[in-house]
């Protein structure tokens, strides 16, 4: 009874353990696997990013010349790392250590995700026709 009065006593006066989260940041643990941070200037853009990213957190988008636009959503990603593992190029992606800040506005994600969809498809049907040239002709 007399160490529990105590311990309340102490417990009454010590810091708390418990962080006073979203008022104070919550400190992140060493090694913890945050956001994915990208060098467009080393990327080869062969979409493997893209491809094994369980949530769809990497999108290209293409452009008419077929050139890839890097997107990536910090809110969807679920810090797994498998983007960069699967990237062929050293430094291209980054994990680092700290989580996506509470309060910044993306640009409409869902915007991306079609024009991703989209623009691929437009990509791949024109490189079809550049390389059966003749098939369009005999369907015509
Ligand atoms: S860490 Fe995982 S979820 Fe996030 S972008 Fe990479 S593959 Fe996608
Ligand atoms: S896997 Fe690496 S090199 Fe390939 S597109 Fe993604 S970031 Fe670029």
């Amino acid at each position: 009874m007399k160490e529990m009065l105590i311990q309340t006593i102490k417990n009454l006066f010590s810091k708390p353990e418990t962080v006073n989260y979203p008022a104070e940041p919550s400190p992140t643990p060493p090694g913890y696997r945050g956001l994915i941070v990208y060098d467009e200037s080393l990327c080869i853009f062969c979409t493997k990013c893209e491809i094994v990213c369980p949530p769809g957190a990497i999108r290209f988008v293409y452009t008419d010349e077929g050139e890839k636009k890097y997107n990536y959503n910090p809110y969807l990603c679920i810090y797994c790392g498998e983007c960069v593992r699967a990237c062929p190029k050293a430094g291209v992606l980054v994990q680092v250590e700290e989580t996506a800040p509470p309060e910044v506005s993306l640009p409409d994600w869902d915007s991306i995700e079609r024009e991703a969809d989209e623009s691929k498809k437009r990509f791949l049907s024109r490189k079809k026709k550049s390389l059966n040239p003749s098939k369009k002709r005999t369907s015509q």
